[in-house]
């Protein structure tokens, strides 16, 4: 989720809640602290579910840790999809939910 949900981020998520299963991607242990050696870990994805990922539902995901202050600029934020532009509705997402327009 390089964006989940909060807007203004790199793309427009559909909280599809994909790439927080399936993703490799160095995610905060601890969203409460800044991203410091200690406090980052790989995510390995293979379908399992990152440690903030909330929900149970395609389309309803929410990242717990994502409005905190030490998320913006942490390796997870600077993951970034294909998509360019913060307009840019998420193709992964409009995949994995079926829909085949923005
Ligand atoms: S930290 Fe949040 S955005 Fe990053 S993989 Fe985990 S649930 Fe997804
Ligand atoms: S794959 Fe795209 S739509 Fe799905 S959670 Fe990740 S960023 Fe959001």
């Amino acid at each position: 989720m390089r964006s989940v949900g909060y807007g203004g981020g790199t793309i427009k998520c559909l909280r599809c809640g994909y790439c927080c299963k399936h993703l490799w991607v160095v995610i905060l242990k601890d969203g409460n602290k800044p991203p410091t050696d200690n406090n980052l870990e790989a995510h390995l994805g293979h379908g399992e579910p990152c440690r903030h990922l909330k929900g149970k539902t395609p389309g309803k995901y929410r990242c717990a840790i994502h409005s905190g202050k030490h998320y913006r600029g942490c390796p997870c934020d600077r993951h970034k999809q294909v998509e360019r532009d913060p307009k840019d509705v998420c193709r992964m997402g409009r995949h994995v939910l079926g829909r085949t327009r923005a």
